[in-house]
């Protein structure tokens, strides 16, 4: 089962000569899922366009086409859903929906930073898949300034410390995939 995916990108469909710095072996090796049998969280990093979101979600569907349930997310739509569902009294049936599926993609890490409560509700759905199931997240921050994302350093380093314990880090610093298409456009190329 795959659920709410943005797209059904592949691994076949990324031009890896346009990122010639990313760690070839290493995807390749990601998309072996050998992440799944260590139980080890995937964190794509890097700016904006550069692929991350296309190469979490060729994972999640390599994934799903071995078996494995996966749910796709971004951080702000999950934490907007479990703060609903805490105010209706249901949060430990909607956090479910983020610790049941065999992998979990979040999307977007860092873009907005959360308050309080809100990385307190991160930090819970990060301790109930500890070394359950793989996180697979993308983020244009790095690991540092998570401080920052996370409302504070203590509760930033209470998330990283777990998520970091298993942790294949893909940091991809290239230039962005967008820019180039719009540029090729307006120069007529
Ligand atoms: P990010 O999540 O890092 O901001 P995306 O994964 O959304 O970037 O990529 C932006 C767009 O460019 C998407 O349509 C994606 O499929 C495409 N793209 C990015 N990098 C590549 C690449 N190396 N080869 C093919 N398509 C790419
Ligand atoms: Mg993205």
């Amino acid at each position: 089962r795959l659920s709410k995916l943005p797209h059904h990108k592949t691994l076949e469909e990324f031009e890896f000569a346009f990122q010639p710095d990313l760690d070839t072996r290493k995807v390749r090796d990601l998309a072996s899922l050998s992440f799944i049998a260590t139980k080890s969280n995937v964190a794509l990093l890097g700016p904006p366009g550069v692929g991350k979101t296309h190469l979490a979600v060729a994972l999640a569907v390599s994934a799903c086409r071995a078996g494995y349930s996966t749910y796709f997310t971004s951080l702000d739509d999950m934490v907007r859903q479990l703060r609903a569902a805490e105010e209706l009294g249901r949060l430990n049936r909607k956090m479910r929906t983020y610790t049941r599926p065999a992998i979990l993609v979040v999307d977007e890490v860092g873009y907005l930073p959360l308050d309080r409560s809100d990385a307190n509700l991160v930090f819970q759905m990060i301790s109930k898949r500890y070394e359950t199931g793989p996180i697979i997240l993308t983020s244009n921050k790095s690991f540092s300034e998570w401080g920052q994302v996370f409302c504070d350093d203590v509760l930033a380093t209470a998330i990283l410390d777990r998520v970091l314990h298993h942790c294949e880090v893909l940091s991809i610093n290239g230039p962005s995939y967008r820019l180039k298409h719009r540029l090729t456009a307006i120069e007529g190329g």
